[in-house]
């Protein structure tokens, strides 16, 4: 029997509140542009941002080049080459640049392919002879320990964290525009598992699982939101949001579970002594968790710390058949029992200090890179709690940037609650020490954390991006994400605090009117109604709700409604 979880609101206002999150799932994939869409591929460029000058079209660099990949590839003879873009005339690149690297293979008459040659038409040239490989690897500089990704280690030997580590060189033997263009046409594509946005980058993910013991939902692939008219508000031309929550469970957190159970998965396989898969959570990895392992028939079992959690995110875990603990204690004391619990008992730790799901996680950036023609924004702003996901962001551009995909990197602002902003703290201190708070309720509930994991992750993204961090108090939260959601978004309060801090730093000019700035949306927003529902009621303690839509309740009489309307519209 399972334990019956504590909710601080009655699940019976799950019902009144009508969640409907399936509509989370309808992941908006921007429009074609016409050459595209003459061949049905999915087209991850947003058509504004063709706006923009592209990058001049870089010869293949010799050092990364390797024309000895070229000949084992044989092309589908069956397929007629498109008349404007032959692959033997570079020349015409100038007139179809998204064929820098020619692909036969990808055209109108791709669907007549045989599985087999689908397959081939989403890998590498000469592919099957080159080695991709990763292992995990010491972060921390002083601590040179390895293991293999199919050992069961959470910490290097000196204690610190780990890091997933690829194999450049052998990724370096192709070309960028090859890495651009293989990409490019896998994502939203049906060959298993590359349709997925993150496993669209498997060989920079997880190389060497076989593609069978994948566990994918086609996370990924979420839209980048243009946000007009937000934008103006703050006077900037070139602001977006990148919508991450607009996934299976509601959260960027399917990114790095994807990975993090197919690992697994390949594991148990090979026989591993794996019983189970845990995870202490604010909420949020504990329904990806879920969903993933059930998606896969695996075991688990999520840690959430009493009352703290949305209605939402409860119910999630508890619906896929999770062992749902709940723990009067908060996050951080949920962390520091499941790590006991791991040590001694088969059961396999999915929280974020497993490096394996920042792997998934990183593809966020590849994906906004692909999403501006493979051009890098002037800054990114992201809410932080644990600490993973932005050192996850910086890790993909680096990555981009050092195989040649891009050239610069971008700033990265980190966003924290006011009540709990340990990050914030030590940035003050410019990151000459830390030291861990207890974190104080906060609406963004899934970054009330007090003692980062990641902290150390997090401080080298900042220090290698010029990065910033800032903080915003509850009503800013409230008050921000309600003023964005009027302008056609519907924010999570942790998006909130993004947007919040995003205006602090144009105020404070440290971002620019035209700096192209990426705010990342970690969920969705109707995972996070209960505080919103109180916003727009003007019931929030310490709130004056400036931005608030109440319901007029009105009487079933036309000159009732008329009278509304008119009182509303006033006219
Ligand atoms: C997990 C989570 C975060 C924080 O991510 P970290 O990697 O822990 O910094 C932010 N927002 C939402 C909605 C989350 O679920």
């Amino acid at each position: 029997m399972m334990p019956r979880p504590r909710a601080g609101i009655g699940l019976s206002r799950t019902l009144t509140l009508r969640l409907h999150l399936s509509q989370a799932q309808n992941v908006n994939v921007p429009s074609t542009a016409p050459l595209d869409a003459a061949v049905g591929v999915f087209n991850p460029i947003h058509p504004r941002a063709l706006s923009h000058p592209p990058l001049p079209v870089r010869s293949p660099s010799p050092l990364l080049y390797n024309p000895r990949m070229e000949p084992a590839f044989v092309s589908p003879t069956a397929l007629p080459r498109r008349p404007f873009c032959s692959p033997s005339k570079s020349t015409t690149n100038a007139a179809c640049p998204r064929m820098a690297v020619a692909s036969p293979r990808i055209d109108s008459n791709f669907w007549r392919l045989s599985d087999d040659e689908k397959r081939r038409a989403m890998t590498l040239p000469g592919q099957q002879s080159v080695n991709f490989h990763a292992h995990y690897a010491a972060f921390d500089n002083d601590d040179n320990s390895h293991y293999q990704l199919d050992d069961i280690v959470y910490r290097a030997k000196k204690g610190g964290l780990l890091e997933v580590e690829h194999d450049m060189e052998a990724l370096a033997k192709y070309d960028p525009s090859q890495w651009r263009d293989l990409f490019d046409r896998r994502s939203g594509r049906t060959v298993w598992p590359y349709g997925s946005g993150v496993w669209s980058k498997k060989e920079w993910v997880l190389p060497s699982i076989p593609d069978e013991d994948v566990v994918s939902m086609f996370e990924g692939n979420s839209n980048l939101f243009w946000a007009e008219r937000f934008g103006r508000e703050l006077d900037m031309t070139d602001l977006w949001v990148k919508q991450c929550g607009n996934s299976h469970t509601g959260s960027f957190k399917d990114l790095g579970m994807t990975v993090l159970v197919s690992q697994v998965n390949h594991m148990i396989k090979k026989g591993a002594d794996i019983k189970a898969v845990g995870c202490a959570s604010t909420g949020d990895t504990s329904a990806a968790l879920g969903a993933y392992c059930a998606a896969a028939g695996i075991p688990s079992i999520v840690f959430l710390p009493a009352d703290k959690i949305s209605t939402a995110q409860l119910v999630q875990p508890i619906a896929n058949g999770s062992l749902v603990l709940s723990i009067d204690t908060d996050f951080d004391g949920c962390m520091k029992l499941i790590q006991q619990v791991v040590e001694e008992y088969p059961i396999y730790l999915a929280n974020s200090m497993n490096s394996l799901r920042l792997e998934g996680q990183k593809t966020v950036s590849i994906e906004i890179a692909q999403q501006f023609d493979w051009n890098v924004p002037d800054w990114i702003v992201v809410p932080g709690g644990n600490l993973g996901n932005v050192y996850a962001f910086y890790k993909g551009f680096v990555m981009m940037r050092d195989l040649g995909l891009t050239s610069k990197l971008p700033r990265i602002a980190v966003a924290q609650a006011e009540n709990a902003n340990p990050l914030y703290l030590s940035y003050l201190e410019n990151f000459e020490s830390f030291e861990p708070v207890t974190a104080k309720q906060t609406y963004a509930s899934a970054i009330q954390i007090g003692d980062p994991v990641s902290i150390h992750r997090a401080i080298r993204a900042l220090r290698a991006t010029d990065g910033v961090v800032e903080q915003a108090s509850e009503e800013e939260i409230m008050d921000t994400a309600a003023r964005a959601d009027r302008t056609g978004m519907f924010n999570c309060p942790h998006t909130g605090v993004a947007l919040a801090a995003l205006e602090k730093l144009r105020r404070k000019q440290v971002i620019s009117s035209d700096d192209r700035v990426v705010v990342v949306s970690t969920a969705h927003g109707l995972k996070f109604t209960e505080s919103k529902v109180l916003y727009h009621e003007k019931k929030l303690p310490n709130c004056a709700s400036r931005y608030a839509n109440d319901v007029i309740r009105t009487p079933a009489k036309v000159g009732s409604v008329i009278d509304s309307i008119r009182a509303h519209l006033k006219f």
